[in-house]
């Protein structure tokens, strides 16, 4: 089973690979531009086992010449930072959209047998009350998670208009080992670490539901081989927490005052509120399986065992 992980030494792609190389069913290819988010340090420890590619999903030849004989395709390949997304939208559009665009066109022609599309439940934007299911409207807010939205629509119109063996998962905030940190959980540990000071947007109470990385992964890889053609599943891990929550939670298990912590300006049309439904996952056999507290004592715990890699 040959299959093509895009994005595969960012943060999420990373810890999949590792993941799926916990067992030999697989030939991985990982295909990866290396932006300032992605890391090679990210796939140590299982060089060996993998075929690394450096270059980008938009790149018509080499996508075209890397899955000629694939058997999969997963994209986690995409600009992800919302902030950035506001501040230069243009390779938001170009990696998420076009790069999506390249890769579904290159599904078609060989003859891939699945090809999962990686977003995010920001597509669906902000909810007061109640979660989101996969029949929910996208509602996208920033340029990140519009153009993530305008590459699972041309997925779905491409099963749609051409029957391609397509899957989408959408995954709430995820959190763990290998994130770069400028999101929000990697940056305040090391900020902390440091003693510099904790940057919380707005009055902190901009809610999120956060996913161990790990479970994740477990939830894509169930998708990926159980889910039906054509679908969306959600994964959420069902811990919704507020960001000043998680800034309390992380200073405590540093032992560091909440003096570090310093109200900044809110972000530009900041979702309040993410929440989702997983019940349609859950029926493939999945569901979360570390608690909230556990997972962020671990993710801590490799911070400070890999302090050195991110110190600048
Ligand atoms: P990341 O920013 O850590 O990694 C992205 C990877 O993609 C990097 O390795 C980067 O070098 C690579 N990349 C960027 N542009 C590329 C291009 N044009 N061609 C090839 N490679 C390119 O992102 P992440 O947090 O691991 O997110 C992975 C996927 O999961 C994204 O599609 C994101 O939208 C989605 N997602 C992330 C979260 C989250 O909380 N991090 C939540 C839901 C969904």
């Amino acid at each position: 089973m040959k299959i093509l992980i895009t994005g595969g030494a960012g943060f999420i792609g990373s810890n999949f690979v590792h993941h799926l190389c916990e067992n030999d069913d697989y030939e991985i290819v990982v295909l990866d531009k290396l932006t300032y988010a992605g890391d090679l340090e990210n796939l140590n420890g299982i060089r060996d086992k993998i075929e690394f590619v450096k270059g980008a999903i938009e790149d018509e030849e080499l996508v075209s010449h890397l899955m000629r004989d694939c058997d999969m395709v997963v994209n986690f390949a995409a600009e992800t930072h919302v902030d950035r997304s506001i501040e230069d939208p243009g390779v938001f559009v170009k990696t998420d959209v076009i790069g999506t665009y390249n890769l579904l066109e290159n599904v078609r022609k060989y003859d891939v047998e699945r090809y999962l599309q990686i977003s995010t439940d920001e597509v669906y934007g902000s909810i007061e009350s109640g979660s989101f299911t996969e029949e929910s409207n996208l509602d996208p807010s920033s340029p990140y998670s519009a153009s993530k939205a305008g590459g699972d629509l041309l997925v779905g119109a491409y099963w749609k208009t051409y029957d391609t063996p397509v899957i989408t998962t959408r995954s709430s905030n995820n959190f763990g080992p290998r994130q770069y940190p400028e999101k929000l959980i990697p940056l305040f540990i090391l900020n902390a670490m440091q003693n510099k000071s904790l940057p919380v947007y707005g009055d902190g109470k901009n809610v999120r539901d956060w996913i161990y990385v790990m479970d994740n992964c477990k939830g894509i890889e169930t998708a990926l081989l159980k889910g039906k053609l054509g679908e969306v599943y959600n994964i959420g891990g069902g811990n919704e927490k507020n960001n000043l929550e998680i800034t309390r939670l992380i200073l405590e298990l540093l032992d560091k005052p909440e003096s570090l912590i310093t109200f900044v300006e809110d972000r530009l049309g900041h979702d309040r509120r993410y929440s989702l439904d997983s019940a349609k996952v859950m029926k493939l056999g999945w569901k979360p399986e570390y608690s909230f507290e556990d997972a962020l004592k671990e993710t801590v715990k490799w911070y400070k065992e890999n302090y050195s890699r991110y110190l600048e």
